[in-house]
């Protein structure tokens, strides 16, 4: 196994950098540089020095023993002076130390895995916190990088082998008439978990939101005053407003936190009928696009609406230009910011309650999984309808789906997943 070592930090100017070494080697390496290591876990000022004893840099030298480190092997980080070249000189001498090499993108987090620090599902909520811009996001990577879906599928795994163990011993028992009927508690074993896995399931789109962003389509007929309202939400010129009705002819995103929710909002082509054929496919697409959404936001003006779309369960209808009138009908001017906090609660209210259905499971890899597990589960209940005598085909598809879950924490099929996964990983992670 070679030694690898990476910056960890980002590339470029900064206080500090953190050169992170992994391996058998690791601490050799790092003690060729800076003459002596402190004791592990603790930090210690050294004078790093290249091969001919000139000095590189004054760093602060940190140690892990094998087992008590992020990848499970020996690991030495260097907390250097942040400059390009301070950098660069380092990793220089770092790689000429024979046996050492600059590792790939995630191959710290890889090794990780393999030396079962983490499980595949901690590894991609590691990835996601990585990622993450807003609260929401943080919340949702770090459950997941804690650990939350492991235990999840290892309970789950606790009841289904219960079960299987309880249809095996039907069968090993099958000539001796047994006198316990076990059907009542594998079909209880099996209903708790299909329940908790069919909601999993259900909440993995939601996660999926929360990872990517929801989609606030502002919608309404021209010249309401919707490219002045993303404007202002953008807080920055983003759409053209005019006075010219048609202008915006294509679909303008803004991505912004509302809330701590990542949510990429909409401007659209104003909804009427037209005969003009640039401004009717802009207007095909503002529908399109503003089913899709997530939610609605539709604007009027002194007309009731009257549109190609109608509001659905949850869409908010909002009257604009508020600083032109005196009402107490729920407005928002564009122009002046009126009404706007408003409006933005009411949107993350919505998407604030719909957030809350996103569970443990958050990629559509767990979504399968756990339709791969519901799917065995629902047979080896059909098995079970039939009498005790098809224990056995029943025991064969509780092992299907522990084999399904088993693949959420990587026990099973990860090297066609792994590639993926580390793909999206920066170096020296
Ligand atoms: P859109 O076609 O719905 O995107 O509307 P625009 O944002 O382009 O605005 C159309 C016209 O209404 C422009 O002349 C804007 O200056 C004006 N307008 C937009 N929002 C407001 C507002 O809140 N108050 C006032 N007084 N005028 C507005």
């Amino acid at each position: 196994m070679s030694t690898i070592f990476a910056l960890a930090t980002a590339l470029g100017k900064s206080g500090v950098a953190v050169i992170r070494l992994s391996g058998p080697q690791a601490l050799s390496a790092a003690k060729t540089l800076a003459g002596s290591l402190p004791e592990h876990r603790t930090t210690g000022l050294r004078s790093l020095r290249d091969g001919d004893g000139v000095l590189l840099d004054q760093a602060l030298v940190l140690t892990f023993a094998k087992g008590h480190s992020f990848t499970g092997e020996d690991v030495a980080e260097l907390h250097l002076h942040g400059g390009p070249a301070t950098v660069k000189a380092v990793l220089k001498t770092l790689g000429d130390i024979a046996g050492m090499r600059l590792a790939d993108p995630g191959e710290f987090t890889r090794r990780a895995l393999e030396n079962g620090c983490l499980d595949l599902a901690q590894i991609e909520g590691l990835s996601d916190l990585l990622e993450a811009e807003t609260e929401a996001q943080r919340k949702q990577a770090l459950r997941v990088f804690s650990g939350a879906l492991g235990d999840k599928a290892e309970s789950w795994r606790t009841d289904l082998i219960r079960a299987a163990a309880l249809l095996e011993a039907t069968i090993d028992f099958a000539d001796e008439d047994v006198p316990v009927d076990v059907t009542p508690e594998v079909t209880a074993l099996l209903d708790n978990v299909m329940a908790a896995l069919t909601k999993e399931a259900d909440g993995v789109r939601m996660s999926e939101r929360i990872r990517d962003g929801f989609e606030v389509a502002i919608v309404g007929p021209p010249n309401v005053g919707k490219s002045s309202l993303l404007n202002r939400l953008a807080g920055r010129d983003a759409a053209i407003t005019s006075e010219i009705a048609g202008t915006t002819r294509d679909v303008i995103e803004v991505r912004m936190d509302l809330s701590g929710l990542p949510v990429t909002i909409l401007d659209t082509a104003g909804l009427r009928e037209t005969d003009d054929t640039v401004e009717g496919i802009g207007i095909e697409r503002a529908l399109m696009r503003a089913k899709q959404a997530d939610l609605r936001v539709f604007l009027y003006d002194q007309e009731p609406l009257d549109l190609l779309l109608q509001p659905e369960k949850d869409d908010i209808v909002v009257r604009s230009k508020a600083d032109t009138y005196d009402g107490d009908d729920f407005s928002v001017s564009g122009l002046t910011g009126k009404g706007l906090e408003k409006l933005t609660m009411r949107i993350a209210a919505v998407l604030e309650n719909r957030a809350l259905g996103a569970g443990t499971a958050i990629r559509e890899r767990h979504r399968m999984a756990i339709l791969r597990a519901l799917t065995a589960l629902e047979a080896a209940k059909s098995e079970l309808s039939y009498g005790i005598e098809r224990s056995e085909l029943a025991a064969e598809e509780l092992r299907t789906a522990i084999r399904a879950l088993d693949s959420l924490v990587g026990r099973v099929d990860v090297e066609q997943i792994l590639d993926e996964i580390f793909a999206r990983f920066c170096l020296g992670k």
